[in-house]
């Protein structure tokens, strides 16, 4: 009888955590859908696709479990060694920005949590990504894997430096800020390539450099607040 009634009380148990897993899924869901209503599509981003991928990548498993229930929140969050995952409208806008194809080849500078490359690879053909904190370059590609992407790979080094075994790529998003546009990301684009990047140390503007047949086009699109992006030896 005791018997009975203990294993009762674990199926029960059992039981339980599956409702409560089911209802923090649906949980993270609404707030997800509220994300995209009421932060992105209510301020103008428009591209589909981007949107798509917003409404589909799961952002709370991007941020440290304590910060958790602020994941689908209108700010950025702290993901560690002084480094942040961007506000989503501010991911959103550099994806929409980057004006891109599906089949498109990507390069991305600084893949902190992941989030944005999930949102890229969502939308494109291949991401290549580079960080240059080797644990967060490390973390990020076993969640990235764990979440079974196929089409992102990740290195840990300098971005300055770029991919340049991968170049030329139809786009580069820079997620840290540079205090001016570095030549070598510029040589690494594909004529009609874009590169949208914030660039200046405390005040911060958002460019979109677009690469034409005879040099470049350099259109100013938000004022931004990025980390910084730092110069640092590649130890392959
Ligand atoms: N894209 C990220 C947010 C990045 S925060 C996300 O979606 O979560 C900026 C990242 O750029 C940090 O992880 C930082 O370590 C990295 N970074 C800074 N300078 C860099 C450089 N020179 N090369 C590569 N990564 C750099």
């Amino acid at each position: 009888m005791r018997k009975q009634v203990t294993l009762l009380f674990i199926v029960f148990m059992f039981g339980l955590c599956d409702v409560a897993f089911a209802e923090a899924e649906g949980f993270y869901t609404r707030k997800r859908t509220l994300m995209v209503d009421e932060q992105i599509e209510a301020r103008g981003i428009s591209d589909e696709k981007v949107l798509e991928a917003m409404r589909s990548v799961e952002r709370h498993l991007f941020v440290p479990a304590i910060w958790r229930f602020m994941a689908y929140a209108d700010r950025p969050l702290g993901i560690g060694y002084g480094q942040t995952i961007s506000q989503p409208y501010i991911v959103a806008y550099m994806t929409e920005a980057a004006l891109l194809a599906p089949g498109d080849k990507v390069l991305e500078i600084g893949i902190g949590s992941g989030y944005q490359a999930a949102i890229l690879a969502e939308i494109v053909g291949d991401v290549y990504t580079i960080e240059i904190v080797e644990l967060l370059a490390e973390s990020s590609e076993k969640r990235l894997k764990g979440l079974g992407y196929t089409n992102i790979f990740v290195r840990y080094g300098d971005g300055y430096k770029g991919w340049p075994e991968e170049a030329p790529f139809d786009a580069i998003v820079v997620t840290a800020a540079p205090a001016a546009i570095p030549e070598e990301l510029v040589g690494q684009l594909k004529v009609g390539g874009r590169m949208v990047i914030p660039v200046g140390s405390f005040y911060q503007q958002l460019y979109r450099i677009t690469k034409t047949e005879n040099g470049t086009k350099k259109e100013t699109l938000l004022p931004v607040r990025f980390v910084p992006m730092v110069h640092g030896e590649e130890k392959e």
